[in-house]
C-alpha cells in the first residue's frame, strides 16, 4: 500500500471539496428521526447528491454511481465530513444493502433497486432483529411461504432504524420447520404493503428512531428475494461484513470528531488535567490508526481480497473509539457537559457532544453486539475453547 495520494486522487479530492462547498446546506437540516419534514429534507439532500453524481461513488455508472474505487470513496467521505454535510438518511440502503445487491443480485434486481436507492427515491430500513433474536440472529422466527410467484411473509421485527418513515425494508425470513442457519432467505418488502404495521418505538430522548414491524401475511413477488432460497444466512453475513468491517462507519467520522476534540482542548488547554490531555492524544491517535487500517482493508479489497476478521475487530474498535472521543470531550467540558444544545448558555457544539455521547452508548450494541464480536474473535480467530 502506497501511503501517498496519487495526483489523480488529489484532483478528485479538489473536485469533491468544491462541489460540497457549493451545495452543502448552510444551516443544518432538521433531524431525520424527529419529523416527516426532517426526513424529507434529508431525502431532498440525497437527491441533490445524486444529481451531482455523488450518491454512491463506488457503484457502477449504470446503477447511479461513478464506478470509482474504495480509496476514492474514503477520500469522498473525508471531504463529506470535513464539509459538515448532512448524515445519510439512506445509509442502510447505500452502505449495507447496496453492496450486497451488487454482489448477489441478478441484473434485473440491480436495475430495479440500485438506481432508486442511489437517487434517494427509495429509502431503506434493515429488518433483521426480532424480540428474541437480536444477538442470536439465527434464531429469527418470522416466516416466508412460497405461493406461486409470490412469497407470503409473517412475523414480528423490532429495532428497525428509520422504518417509521422509510419506504422499503430488507428482512431475514425462515421457511417453516427449518432450524437455525438453514432455511433462511433475505427478502425485500415495501413498508406500506398490505399486512405491514409499523409501530414507532421512542428512544430515551423521545424521538421515534426505531420501529417494530408486524407482518401479517404480506405478499411480495418472489423477485424480491436476494440470493437463493435458503441461502439467506450467507447473504446476510455479507451485509454484516460491510456493516461491521468497512462501510457503516468510515474513518472520516471519527477523524472529524478527533479534530473537534483537539480544538475543544486548545480552547481550555491551561486548565486541563494531564490525564485528560493524554486521553485527547490517545483518541486522536486511535482515530488515525483506524483510518490507516481501513485504507489497508480497502487496498486489499481492490487487489482482489475479501473482507476478513476485521469485520469483528473493526466493529469493536470504532464503537469503543466513539465512546472514548465523547467521554473525553465531556471530561474537558466538566460541568458544561450537562448542557444540551437548547440550554440558554450552551453553544451548539456543546450540545452536540452530549447528543453524540448518548448515541455512542449504543455503538457496542448495534451492528452486532461487541460481546458477540469478542466471542467470534476468541473462537474463530484465536481458536480458544468455547
Ligand atoms: C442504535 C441501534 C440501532 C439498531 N438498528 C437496527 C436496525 O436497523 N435493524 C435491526 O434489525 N436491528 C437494529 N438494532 C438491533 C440490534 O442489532 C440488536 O439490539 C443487537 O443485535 C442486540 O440484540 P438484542 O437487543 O436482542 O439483545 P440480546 O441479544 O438480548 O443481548 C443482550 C446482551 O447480552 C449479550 N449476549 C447475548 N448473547 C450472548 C452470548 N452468546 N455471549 C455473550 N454475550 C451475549 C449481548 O451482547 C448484549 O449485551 C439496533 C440497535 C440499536 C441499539
Amino acid at each position: 500500500m502506497d501511503l501517498r495520494y496519487s495526483p489523480a486522487e488529489q484532483v478528485f479530492r479538489a473536485e469533491v471539496r468544491q462541489w460540497l462547498a457549493e451545495h452543502v446546506p448552510a444551516a443544518p437540516l432538521p433531524d431525520f428521526d424527529s419529523s416527516v419534514e426532517g426526513f424529507e429534507a434529508h431525502r431532498a439532500w440525497e437527491r441533490t447528491l445524486h444529481a451531482g453524481g455523488w450518491g454512491m461513488v463506488t457503484w457502477p455508472v449504470d446503477y447511479g454511481g461513478r464506478g470509482l474505487d474504495l480509496i476514492r470513496w474514503l477520500i469522498f467521505e473525508e471531504e463529506y465530513y470535513r464539509a459538515g454535510a448532512p448524515l445519510r438518511v439512506n445509509q442502510n440502503g447505500i452502505f449495507l444493502l447496496g453492496p450486497t445487491l451488487i454482489e448477489y443480485g441478478t441484473p434485473e434486481q440491480k436495475a430495479r433497486f440500485l438506481p432508486a436507492m442511489a437517487a434517494g427515491d427509495e429509502i431503506w430500513a434493515q429488518a433483521w432483529s426480532e424480540p428474541s433474536a437480536g444477538s442470536d440472529l439465527a434464531g429469527v422466527r418470522s416466516t416466508l411461504v412460497r405461493d406461486g410467484d409470490e412469497y407470503v411473509l409473517s412475523g414480528h421485527k423490532i429495532w428497525s432504524s428509520r422504518a417509521v418513515h422509510a419506504d422499503w425494508a430488507f428482512g431475514l425470513f425462515r421457511t417453516p420447520g427449518s432450524e437455525r442457519h438453514k432455511g433462511l432467505s433475505l427478502v425485500f418488502f415495501p413498508l406500506d404493503a398490505a399486512g405491514v404495521t409499523v409501530k414507532p418505538i421512542a428512544r430515551l430522548d423521545g424521538k421515534p428512531v426505531f420501529a417494530e414491524l408486524f407482518l401479517d401475511e404480506v405478499r411480495v413477488p418472489a423477485f424480491n428475494r436476494l440470493g437463493a432460497e435458503g441461502q439467506g444466512w450467507s447473504v446476510c453475513m455479507s451485509t454484516a461484513g460491510f456493516e461491521r468491517g468497512l462501510m457503516l462507519r468510515s474513518p472520516a467520522r471519527f477523524q472529524m470528531a478527533a479534530a473537534r476534540l483537539v480544538e475543544l482542548h486548545r480552547g481550555r488547554a491551561d486548565s486541563v488535567e494531564p490525564e485528560v490531555r493524554a486521553r485527547v492524544l490517545q483518541a486522536w491517535m486511535d482515530a488515525d490508526a483506524y483510518a490507516l487500517s481501513i485504507y489497508s482493508t480497502a487496498s486489499r479489497l481492490m487487489a482482489g481480497g475479501a473482507i476478513g476478521p476485521e469485520t469483528s475487530t473493526n466493529k469493536i474498535f470504532w464503537s469503543e473509539l466513539d465512546l472514548d472521543l465523547h467521554r473525553t470531550a465531556l471530561a474537558l467540558l466538566g460541568a458544561e457537559a450537562e448542557l444540551t444544545g437548547a440550554a440558554p448558555d450552551a453553544s451548539a457544539d456543546i450540545g452536540d457532544w452530549l447528543d453524540g455521547y448518548v448515541f455512542s452508548l449504543a455503538g457496542p450494541i448495534y451492528a452486532g453486539a461487541n460481546e458477540i464480536q469478542r466471542n467470534i474473535i476468541a473462537e474463530r480467530m484465536l481458536g480458544l475453547p468455547r
